[in-house]
């Protein structure tokens, strides 16, 4: 008997082993399923080398806020500050946003914050379509876990990723689009608000369109 009970917790031991070399982080039985936490999927990200990006950072940015919240606000990649401080929307762009925040009657850590790639591109450049690729696995499962009832996509290249579309923002804003049951709203990235400052209408526009979002989560 104290042979067989050795025998079944080596193979336990062996499969545990093998899941993990697979970087499987639960473990799925009949009875009871455990999902990949929050703590888990930050430290891959912050250990990531999946693509280049890696080896410019000096910080990985997983994204911060509530995973039980309604509301995620997904932008493009981190900027200097936040590859700084390993957080996102930190610098000028993010005060902005959490002013928008604010405004809908939200505090910033009741919503979900993150990018579509986790690490800074060099120059603040756009990130390439394979680092994109390489990251979306992060961001996919982040969605999985939190499960949002909206998401607000911040700039082209956060809309590109959940709508496959020709139009231009100006048109894509302003109107929910359906991604795997949930609402996505594009809208403009805080940070070309800043660089537009003196026109005002980009402003007006984004405050209509996160309007829209709180008249959906029946907010206001
Ligand atoms: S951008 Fe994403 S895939 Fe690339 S190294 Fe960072 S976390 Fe990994």
């Amino acid at each position: 008997m104290e042979k067989r009970v050795d025998k079944l917790i080596e193979n336990l031991e062996e499969r545990v082993k093998f899941f993990s070399q697979l970087g499987v982080d639960f473990i799925e039985s009949s009875s009871a399923r455990v999902e990949p936490s929050v703590p888990s999927l930050e430290e891959q990200v912050r250990s990531c080398q999946k693509c280049p990006l890696a080896k410019g950072r000096k910080n990985a940015v997983p994204g911060e806020g509530n995973i039980h919240t309604e509301l995620m606000f997904v932008g493009e990649a981190p900027g200097r500050d936040e590859n700084i401080q390993g957080r996102p929307f930190v610098g000028r762009a993010g005060q902005l946003l959490t002013k928008i925040i604010t405004a809908m009657g939200y505090k910033r850590e009741e919503v979900y914050i993150t990018n579509i790639v986790k690490c800074r591109p060099p120059e603040n450049r756009t990130p390439h379509a394979d680092e994109i690729e390489q990251c979306r696995g992060y961001l996919l499962d982040q969605i999985k876990m939190i499960q949002p009832r909206v998401i607000v996509t911040l700039g082209r290249v956060a809309v590109d990723f959940f709508i496959r579309s020709r139009e231009g923002m100006t048109a894509l804003r302003g109107n929910f689009h359906e991604y795997e049951g949930i609402q996505v709203m594009p809208t403009f990235h805080p940070a070309y608000l800043i660089r537009n400052e003196s026109n005002k209408i980009f402003k007006k526009m984004v405050w209509e369109d996160m309007k829209k979002v709180m008249a959906f989560l029946g907010k206001k």
